[in-house]
């Protein structure tokens, strides 16, 4: 069949290349459900020639001086922009994400190269002057083979912007694209063939089963950065542990907490929890900001703002200009929310939504509408679960300890905001509150440079920033006698 983006290989060893199997994946624009384009369905054995080819140039990349290896990845950053704007018709087209929105993306993806380029001399050792018989020093390796494995949410940018660091620090990368929405990896296998060496960095479509487990699993591979969910993260440190000994860092998902003091603005806060939903991308947001939990006297006018900022989302085609907000992903995962959603109705009082938008350009499609639930209560599924739609919350409470126990309520700790005039108060929370990234009187306030990262079922380890390069690299002590 034609389709609009046709056959799209994967990069191993410096080819564009279909690889071994004669599988497919057939990717549907969500918004129309119409096939787009297909990837080879990759294999295990591809994954080992990935892994080959990346350990044959892993020494020579790595030899290069930083200021080579930099310009090879501001090249890279550069190349990004030159077909920004194609790429960002084929992630609308490919993923839901808007197209309004999406030069965010492609933003951060150019950025992170910018940033780990100008970085890279902070990969250094220290001396130390305990003992005068000799030199004693630190040097910061590289792990050797990186390897990389990408969700479906922000598909582009993260199979660049996850490149970037362990690239940086001396290694070579074998990533695997997320299964629904695989098109615009096959652009980053395009760039990466035409600007670096062959082998620095392999790409390889498919599924989790062979093509992730294989990348966990495989011995030379001996560092893994994943982003993803929760149970795909625990399944890769299984698999990490069944094979040799590797560094596993996770990002994982978030329930993530904004909490609404009596002293507070109700509608700057409530319009900060909406901006911090990202809409854009139907909520599909490790950060959104979903469970507001707001005082007692204040719920009303919270709840009020709430519905009419939802209320007034256009909704729509993800390549259409003047949608703010697109469909879910694939079939399978609009399947998952709408029956989370089904639960919440059960459990708690539906504001707003929780349908299928009404018209018949919502006939095709994953849809959900922006959807608000109110008396939420501890122990809900709805309060406690990652719903990862447009999905939002409201909890009430009057006591800041109940409210400090009821927002450490879930298993993960990823984002929280906190809304008050109080600077005591403020602090109290931050302190209290189980998140890798917390905001006080906004939402969406991470930079390049601050990490992100969560903690408990959030993941392990802070991206973006110089911890991100470092994570990288291996200590190994050096003895000189003089
Ligand atoms: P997912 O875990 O289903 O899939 C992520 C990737 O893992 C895909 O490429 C998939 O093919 C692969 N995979 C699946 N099973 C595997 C296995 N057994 N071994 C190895 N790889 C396997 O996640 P998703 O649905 O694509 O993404 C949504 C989740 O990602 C949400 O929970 C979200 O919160 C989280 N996320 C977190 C961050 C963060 O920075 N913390 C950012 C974005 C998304």
């Amino acid at each position: 069949m034609m389709t609009a983006y046709g056959d799209r290989p994967m990069l191993i060893g410096g080819d564009l290349t279909f690889g071994v199997g004669d599988e497919w994946i057939t990717s549907l624009n969500p918004s129309t459900e119409k096939p787009i384009g297909r990837v080879p369905a990759g294999t295990a054995q591809d994954v080992a020639r990935a892994t080959a080819a990346a350990a044959a140039a892993q020494p020579a990349w790595a030899a290069l001086t930083i200021w080579e290896r930099g310009a090879r990845l501001k090249a890279l950053a550069a190349a990004i922009r030159a077909r920004a704007q194609e790429v960002r018709a084929m992630e609308a087209a490919d993923s839901g994400n808007t197209i309004a929105n999406l030069g965010n993306d492609l933003h951060k993806a150019s950025n992170h190269f910018e940033y780990f380029a100008g970085l890279m001399s902070e990969v250094k050792g220290e001396t130390m002057s305990s003992l005068s018989s000799g030199l004693h020093m630190t040097l910061r390796v590289p792990y050797g083979v990186v390897g990389r494995i990408v969700p479906f949410n922000h598909p582009f940018m993260f199979a660049t912007a996850n490149l970037a660091a362990p690239l940086a620090a001396g290694n070579t990368v074998v990533l695997k694209s997320p299964e629904t929405s695989p098109l615009s990896a096959t652009v980053v296998a395009e760039l990466c063939r035409d600007v670096l060496p062959p082998g620095v960095v392999n790409i390889v479509s498919g599924y989790g089963l062979p093509v992730g487990d294989a990348i966990a699993r495989h011995p030379q591979i001996r560092r893994i950065g994943f982003t993803g969910s929760v149970a795909t993260g625990l399944a890769i440190q299984r698999a990490a542990a069944e094979s040799t000994v590797k560094h596993v860092s996770l990002e994982l998902g978030g329930k993530n907490p904004l909490i609404i003091f009596p002293d507070a603005d109700p509608e700057a806060a409530a319009d900060a929890a909406v901006a911090g939903m990202n809409f854009a991308w139907a909520g599909q947001s490790c950060g959104s900001t979903s469970r507001v939990l707001v005082h007692d006297s204040l719920a009303d006018a919270v709840e009020k703002r709430l519905a009419e900022r939802l209320a007034a989302i256009r909704v729509g085609d993800a390549s259409d200009d003047a949608s703010q907000m697109g469909p879910l992903n694939s079939a399978l995962h609009r399947d998952r929310v709408h029956r989370l959603v089904a639960v919440g109705k059960g459990e708690a009082r539906l504001v707003l939504g929780g349908g299928v938008p009404a018209g018949r350009s919502f006939e095709r499609g994953y849809w959900l509408e922006p959807t608000l639930f109110a008396d939420v209560a501890t122990g809900m599924r709805i309060a406690r679960e990652e719903v990862f739609g447009p999905v939002m919350t409201i909890q009430r409470w009057s006591d800041e300890a109940e409210m400090l126990r009821i927002a450490n309520d879930t298993p993960y700790g990823l984002t929280a905001a906190v809304f008050t005039r109080d600077i005591d108060q403020a602090f109290r929370a931050v302190r209290a509150i189980a998140a890798g990234v917390i905001a006080v009187n906004g939402s969406r306030m991470h930079f390049v440079g601050a990490p992100f990262g969560g903690t408990r079922n959030s993941g392990l380890g802070g991206e973006e920033c110089l911890e991100e390069l470092l994570s990288y690299t291996e200590v190994r002590a050096v003895h000189i006698t003089l």
